[in-house]
């Protein structure tokens, strides 16, 4: 691989993916320009990851609400980006503030204040996120509805929410807003909360919630949404008229991709408007894609990685290839949720893959007996031809730290001899990886005489 010489980057987008991946081309000797229409750093540290944990931990932590909100605006740097934009352009990296579309093969062209301009480029990293997308509920435009930025970045606290979608996103602010003493209504139209991962994460999700006082409700679309007096709503759900004074829509992000006219430089997109990318992050020639707008995991975490590799490839050191197989999703209400991998539900598609399914609740472990918060589960997906972990789903307390044993197994395909061979201290959380495993080892002929991964994926 030769060393490319240093190109004209134009990057759109300067949240997690954007950001990144500006820096790292900047500190790799390109000539970057960074283009944007939202603030320096997207939405993770102002208005999403960071001022939602900020608000679980003071829930948590029994703060009042004005001085949470005190506490969430402090962690998310009260949405000035002054800091961060700085720190970019001190990195040498060119700054635009103002809205970018496609113009021509090598052009860009950037609506800013006061008017047009263009930004040149040899390759073009679009990292411009993903949106929050409404659902089809009759009435809800005349309601006015929050989505979760309005919920983590203004100072009022509803009286009674009532939350559409019940994912990561739903889960967290039905807590945080329990917690300060809210009536919350958490409505999700799939049977079980989190209805992407195992039934067993959102049934133990919903019962904590519960238990912290939402009503939760699965199987249920909300049917129409009537304003009443003051903002004030009734919603309609399962025929039952329920009064609020604020909804709140969580129910999925759509990516921003309207409008950048990316199909001049032969960039495919999905029907839900998606970039499609190989593991190179490659959209097509000279064109990269990175973080949500790609669809593929939501997650910063993800983003970030996905700039890392967009950096080598483009400065041409080595090729870096993306493996999402390995990215935790993490939901971090208590008990915290952390899944990896494949994790097929029902019994027949785990059978259909030649899988098995170990799982143990947390209370039958030796620090379920001595930790007051034991309430949870973890699970394990174990492959018996190749003798791997593939994927794991836990809920319990501080999951979505411990689990990154089981991260590292999915990602790395360590062995399960070697997971089996693994000290895991007493009495820790943990020690349910060690327990499991060994089931799984005995359902897999001869993994634990092996020391070599087998070859082979996993899908
Ligand atoms: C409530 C909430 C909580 C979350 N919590 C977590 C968490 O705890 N952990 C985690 O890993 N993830 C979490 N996420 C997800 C995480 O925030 C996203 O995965 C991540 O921020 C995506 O980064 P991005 O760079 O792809 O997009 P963004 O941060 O959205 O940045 C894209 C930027 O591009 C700009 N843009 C778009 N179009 C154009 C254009 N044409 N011209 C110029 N600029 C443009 C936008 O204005 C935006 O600022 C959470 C999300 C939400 C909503």
């Amino acid at each position: 691989m030769i060393r490319r010489m240093a190109a004209r980057v134009a990057v759109i987008g300067a949240g997690s993916a954007g950001l990144a991946a500006a820096r790292g081309l900047a500190d790799a000797g390109h000539r970057v320009t960074l283009v944007t229409d939202g603030l320096v750093g997207g939405e993770c540290p102002y208005l999403a990851c960071i001022p939602s944990k900020a608000m679980l931990h003071a829930a948590a932590a029994g703060r009042s609400w004005d001085d949470a909100v005190a506490f969430r605006d402090e962690a998310a740097h009260h949405r000035d980006d002054h800091d961060s934009a700085d720190a970019v352009q001190e990195r040498g990296v060119e700054l635009v503030r103002g809205r970018a579309s496609v113009a021509a093969r090598h052009r860009l062209r950037v609506v800013v204040d006061g008017g047009e301009r263009e930004v040149a480029f040899d390759d073009l990293v679009v990292a411009t996120g993903a949106g929050a997308v409404t659902p089809p509920v009759d009435g809800l435009d005349g309601v006015g509805f929050w989505t979760s930025e309005d919920a983590l970045s203004r100072p009022d606290l509803p009286e009674r929410p009532v939350i559409l979608g019940g994912g990561p996103i739903g889960c967290e602010l039905a807590q945080i807003y329990a917690g300060f003493g809210a009536d919350v209504t958490l409505v999700e139209t799939e049977r079980h909360l989190l209805p992407r991962e195992p039934a067993f994460v959102g049934e133990q999700v919903a019962a904590a919630l519960a238990r912290g006082g939402v009503r939760v409700m699965t199987g249920t679309a909300a049917r129409r949404v009537s304003p009443t007096d003051h903002g004030a709503a009734v919603v309609d759900l399962r025929g039952e008229q329920i009064r609020t004074d604020r909804v709140l829509v969580a129910t999925g992000k759509r990516p921003r991709t309207d409008g950048l006219d990316l199909e001049r430089l032969g960039v495919r997109l999905t029907d839900a408007g998606a970039v499609v990318i190989d593991d190179r992050c490659a959209a097509a020639a000279g064109v990269w894609a990175i973080g949500d707008v790609t669809a593929i995991a939501p997650w910063t975490h993800w983003a970030n990685r996905q700039a890392r590799a967009v950096v080598t490839n483009i400065t041409g050191d080595t090729v870096d290839r993306v493996d999402a197989r390995g990215v935790p999703r993490t939901v971090f209400t208590d008990p915290a949720v952390c899944c990896v991998g494949t994790t097929p539900d029902d019994p027949e598609d785990v059978a259909a893959a030649g899988l098995v399914r170990e799982g143990i609740d947390l209370d039958d472990l030796a620090r379920g007996r001595v930790d007051e918060r034991h309430d949870g589960r973890i699970e394990l997906w174990g492959d018996p031809e190749q003798g791997l972990v593939v994927g794991g789903a836990a809920v319990g307390p501080m999951a979505d730290a411990w689990m990154h044993e089981i991260v590292l197994a999915v990602h790395a395909r360590v062995p399960l001899a070697t997971l089996c061979d693994t000290v895991h201290a007493f009495p820790t959380w943990n020690e349910a990886v060690g327990i499991i495993v060994e089931r799984l080892a005995a359902a897999c002929h001869g993994c634990r005489a092996t020391s070599e991964p087998a070859r082979g994926e996993h899908r």
